[in-house]
């Protein structure tokens, strides 16, 4: 489908982003992993955010997905694998599927940790970021699911379920996981081939497999989108949230500190004001 804007990330940036989009008149998607893997989600307790002292994150997080819903924005759970610009659109790859805008908005949270090992090297060579879209090339053969968001042990059934010989990685074994799925403790991690994949080595321990899915909950801003302007890790933008790429804006914790819930609100009003105004623009000329 066809929208004006799609947003990455449910957080207080992107719902804040998609409320003003949603003022100015403009179609708004807004795409995110679970919330609990959403920073604010975590938070205990926010006693520094106007007007509404003492909450929960989760609790301000359901607060501001609602106010979103009531707003009309069209939300899907789902990973935002790339953007392809291509002239004036975008094409956003969504697991495997593509949904298309004139604007996009990165509000993407803070991308932490390093690329693994041999991560790099065998991308796309036994390497995935997506369950859905390359599960079907390891049926029959063992893969390892690297589990580091909230739905990897749904993403470990489904790959499971295809028939893949699962083993699941992770610091600690999640309650989610399915019985018959065997878990190997790893925080060490490195991933080992010659053409392609053939083991993961977790904490010394390697587990020979074709496949590994890394599935974390955020991918870094320039493995989105290959030319992105980033400084120390975040997303460089001017006052109005303008990233390097005409047309793509960025707000909150992914643009820089302080990470705080009003700045996040702040810049995504900013960044869906700014958006809304550059595809009237675009519609002038
Ligand atoms: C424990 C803790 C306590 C905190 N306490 C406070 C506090 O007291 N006061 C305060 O102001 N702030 C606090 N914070 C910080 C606050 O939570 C963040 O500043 C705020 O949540 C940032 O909002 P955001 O929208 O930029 O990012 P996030 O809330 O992190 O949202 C990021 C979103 O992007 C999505 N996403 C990322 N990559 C992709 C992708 N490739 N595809 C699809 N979706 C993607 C995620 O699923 C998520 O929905 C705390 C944070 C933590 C962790």
């Amino acid at each position: 489908m066809s929208y004006d804007i799609i947003v990455i990330g449910a957080g207080p940036a992107g719902l804040s982003a998609a409320v003003q989009a949603r003022a100015r008149g403009k179609t708004v998607l807004v795409v995110a992993g679970s919330d609990k893997d959403n920073a604010l989600y975590k938070a205990q307790r926010i006693d520094n955010y106007l007007g509404l002292p003492g909450l929960t994150g989760a609790e301000m997080l359901a607060r501001f997905s609602d106010h979103a819903r009531e707003n009309r924005v069209e939300r899907r759970m789902g990973r935002v694998l790339s953007i392809m610009p291509v002239k004036d659109r975008f094409y956003v790859s969504i697991d495997a599927d593509m949904e298309e805008a004139g604007a996009v908005i990165l509000a993407l949270g803070v991308s932490r940790g390093k690329k693994y090992s041999g991560e790099a090297e065998f991308l796309g060579r036994g390497v995935s970021y997506c369950a859905t879209c390359d599960g079907a090339l390891y049926r029959g053969k063992p893969v390892a699911v690297v589990g580091l968001s909230a739905d990897a042990p749904e993403e470990a059934a489904f790959l499971s379920g295809l028939g893949c010989q699962v083993t699941y990685v992770a610091v600690k074994r999640p309650q989610e996981l399915e019985e018959g799925i065997p878990f190997v403790k790893g925080v060490k991690l490195e991933i080992r081939g010659e053409k392609t994949v053939t083991a993961l080595v977790a904490d010394g321990e390697e587990l020979p497999c074709d496949g590994i899915f890394l599935l974390r909950p955020s991918l870094a801003p320039t493995d989105l989108l290959p030319g992105l302007r980033v400084e120390q890790g975040y997303i460089t933008v001017d006052r109005n949230g303008q990233t390097s790429v005409p047309g793509v804006f960025a707000a909150g914790d992914c643009t820089g500190l302080p990470l705080q819930v009003s700045k996040a609100v702040g810049e995504g009003m900013m960044a869906g004001h700014r958006a809304a105004e550059y595809l009237d623009r675009q519609r002038q000329n």
